[in-house]
């Protein structure tokens, strides 16, 4: 039985739900569909639009520039691993696989020079901070060296998507 209060929750929650579809739709639209040409500016538009507050909107439309990031570097991420698979091979004993699906899943954020975080392959919130060498247990037990570092899937990872970043600039250049 909904008393009037408990009514007005259930319409609220109901507008809440159309609005977080709403939302989800142009996300997806903007990243992988009909609005993919979509400027991030016509992104913000349509959320407002759509009924999202400011500070929704402005966090969707990161994660439309993240996505999209993500998608053009792909191919340069599977470049980068088939260079460090010939020059690593089996001395790092399956790490660079599991490198290179944190890599694919948007999982490094390159902070600067030498310091980046890699969200754990776990799920959760856990990040691991690569600074100089990765904080993870195998980088400080098993991780075999590569250039002078403990080569952990993390560290890896991170190796992988700096060499996709380069590779995918240089191609831009070679473009232009
Ligand atoms: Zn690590």
């Amino acid at each position: 039985m909904f008393t009037p209060n408990a009514t007005t929750q259930f319409e609220q929650a109901q507008g809440r739900a159309e609005l977080s579809q709403a939302v989800h739709n142009i996300y997806l639209a903007a990243v992988n569909g009909s609005r993919k040409d979509w400027d991030l500016e016509a992104v913000g538009g349509a959320l407002l639009t759509a009924g999202a507050t400011f500070e929704d909107a402005q966090e969707v439309v990161d994660l439309v520039a993240d996505a999209r990031r993500l998608q053009a570097l792909t191919p340069y991420i599977h470049q980068a691993y088939a260079l460090a698979a010939v020059s690593l091979g089996p001395k790092v004993n399956g790490r660079l696989e599991r490198a290179l699906e944190l890599a694919l899943a948007g999982a490094v954020q390159l902070l600067g020079e030498d310091l980046a975080t890699v969200r754990s392959s776990k799920g959760g919130d856990e990040v691991y901070t690569i600074n100089g060498a990765c904080n993870c247990p195998d980088a400080g037990t098993r991780a075999p060296q590569v250039n002078g570092r403990p080569a952990c899937k993390h560290q890896l990872a991170v190796w992988l998507y700096r060499k996709a970043d380069s590779l995918m600039c240089e191609a831009l250049t070679w473009e232009g």
